[in-house]
């Protein structure tokens, strides 16, 4: 397996829950690597750039509101099958239907607030990336 870089966004709902340690350790556990962090409050504009592809979908705009509702956590995490490796520890959208012992499982309360947000393929994760950090900000480990 490769390894690989997956962007990693923890919502507003989960910030404001304070479980950003809680979200950490279970990367760290599963073996991913932070190698670049910032809390930052998106602006509309940016919040609707970074789900451009939902934009026809009928609850974009509750979800731009959502997403600058509060500050998030943004982080790329590294390692070995990463991008789908978070996936899974996130688990499904919907946190109904989401397996006992993720993250939407534990700390999400619906579909519109879902704790967090992960890249889905490597492409998307590669632009994901470049929308939130330059190369200068992301910190492979040397040791
Ligand atoms: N979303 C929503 N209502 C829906 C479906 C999706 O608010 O009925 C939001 C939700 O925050 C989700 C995001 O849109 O995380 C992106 O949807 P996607 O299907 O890409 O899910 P994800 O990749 O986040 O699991």
């Amino acid at each position: 397996m490769a390894v690989e870089r997956t962007l990693s966004i923890i919502k507003p709902d989960a910030v404001a829950k304070n479980v950003i340690g809680e979200i950490y350790s279970r990367f760290e556990h599963a073996g991913l690597k932070i190698i670049a962090a910032r809390m930052q409050h998106l602006s509309r504009e940016r919040a609707e750039a970074f789900y451009a592809v939902h934009s026809e979908r009928p609850f974009f705009k509750d979800l731009v509101s959502f997403m600058i509702s509060g500050p998030v956590m943004v982080q790329v995490l590294e390692g070995e099958n990463a991008i789908a490796l978070h996936r899974d520890i996130m688990g499904a959208t919907d946190p109904k239907k989401a397996d006992p012992g993720t993250i939407r499982a534990d700390f999400a309360d619906s579909i519109d607030e879902n704790a967090v947000h992960g890249s889905d393929s490597p492409d998307t994760a590669a632009q994901e990336i470049n929308f939130f950090f330059g190369p200068d900000e992301v910190c492979p480990r040397t040791r």
